[in-house]
């Protein structure tokens, strides 16, 4: 099965996803993760990605498409992929839909208020990059991954000038996708207001 899962940054879509992905036993992708290791590894890719992902603006579609179709060509994606934070505007969108079939698009969706709160409080490991939110998933000791041992921190972009930023792109160039979906009789609208817990049982639902 080939899921979507959209909605607006700080919804919990990669929290979301890496559960389902266990769960249903296909793989994860997430193109803000592969954007950031190669930010991380400074490739050529990563140099130009950084400007616009440090600002809260979308990388380039020309960028991000190339990348997520060698990704899609991966062994380990034949069996299924959930993507998240892909695709991201109506161009991204059509030119994946050309190399593989979405079967199911799911719409996360919160107010903006919760959105913002969330995303402030939302801290990462440097080193497994596991995700946690000061409230619903506390590390056990304050700023070390409980994980790994690893450091927590802020992402740049969940800073408050880039979380604006970030918001007012998804409702320009992200939101016209839920149209698109739904035209296509694949959309399913899920409620994010809730834990972490609810909004995976709602997605689980929704896809199954
Ligand atoms: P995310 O972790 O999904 O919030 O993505 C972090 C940042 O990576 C975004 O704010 C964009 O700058 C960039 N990015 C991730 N996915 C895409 C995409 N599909 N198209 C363009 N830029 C993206």
């Amino acid at each position: 099965m080939n899921i979507v899962l959209l909605g607006s940054p700080g919804i919990g879509k990669g929290t979301a996803a890496t559960k389902l992905s266990k769960k249903l036993g296909i793989a994860h992708i997430s193109t803000g993760d592969m954007l950031r290791e190669n930010v991380a590894q400074k490739t050529k890719l990563g140099v130009e990605a950084k400007s616009y992902m440090d600002k809260g603006l979308l990388v380039p579609d020309i960028l991000v498409i190339e990348m997520m179709k060698k990704r899609l060509q991966k062994k380990y994606c034949k069996n299924g992929f959930i993507l998240d934070g892909f695709p991201r505007t109506i161009n991204q969108a059509e030119e994946i839909g050309k190399e593989i079939k979405i079967d199911k698009v799911v719409n996360i969706q919160a107010s903006d208020e919760i959105i913002i709160d969330r995303l402030s409080k939302r801290k990462v490991c440097c080193k497994c990059g596991f995700v946690y939110h000061l409230i619903y998933i506390k590390p056990k000791k304050e700023g070390v991954c409980d994980k790994c041992g690893g450091k927590l921190y802020q992402r740049k972009d969940d800073k408050l000038e880039a979380i604006t930023e970030r918001l007012k792109v998804y409702r320009n160039e992200t939101e016209p996708l839920i149209d698109y979906y739904k035209e296509k009789g694949i959309l399913a609208d899920v409620d994010g207001s809730g834990t972490p817990e609810e909004e995976f049982e709602s997605v689980l639902k929704a896809v199954s």
